[in-house]
């Protein structure tokens, strides 16, 4: 459950602790808005990908689905800073799917909480696999850290692949290797 009254005086102190006088009028709602703001940023804690995927059709081919360039915003939990990209989620059915904004619901539950990329990618993945049952499911994640652009070794524009494979795509090359020729809208 997310504690307003805690964040506010949280970020009081932050600004304290830079040495910003709280006082002053630009910051005087500065800890309100922010309180307000976590409060949107990391909904996520407090859904369920579950109820997303619960409505179900029953389909008769059972042909990849590949729902691509879902953009995500999360924040890293090392830094508390913004991480954000897209997101490529693919599945191979076993007779049922699910609306296809479904799957961009997913990717938002797992992206409104702190988090590395690495462990959002597995558990969309994972989500998909214990919800839908398919035959299987890959996640790419590409994202851009704040914590590496603006700070520290400082490379913008540089972005992080994560993948996860679960099911028959998992360890299966040709079936990868599908997920990115579709990815790429090549032939
Ligand atoms: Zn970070």
């Amino acid at each position: 459950m997310i504690d307003q009254e805690k964040i506010k005086e949280a970020v009081k102190l932050l600004l304290e602790g830079i040495g910003e006088d709280t006082g002053r009028e630009g910051l005087l709602e500065t800890p309100d808005r922010i309180a307000r703001m976590y409060g949107e940023i990391f909904s996520g804690m407090e859904e369920d990908a579950g109820e997303h995927l619960s409505k179900v059709f029953t389909v008769e081919n059972n042909e990849m689905v590949l729902e691509k360039d879902i953009v995500f915003y999360s924040m890293c939990e090392h830094h508390m800073m913004p991480f954000y990209g897209k997101a490529h989620v693919a599945y191979i059915p076993d007779g049922r799917v699910v609306g296809l904004s479904k799957l961009a619901r997913t990717v938002e539950v797992y992206a409104r909480r702190l988090q590395i990329q690495e462990r959002m990618t597995g558990q969309i993945a994972d989500a998909i696999m214990k919800e839908l049952s398919p035959q299987g499911v890959m996640v790419v994640l590409e994202a851009e850290h704040m914590c590496m652009t603006m700070r520290g070794v400082k490379k913008p524009g540089s972005s992080t692949l994560s993948m996860a494979a679960r099911g028959i795509f998992d360890k299966n090359t040709d079936l990868q290797n599908r997920f990115w020729q579709m990815l790429r809208l090549s032939p």
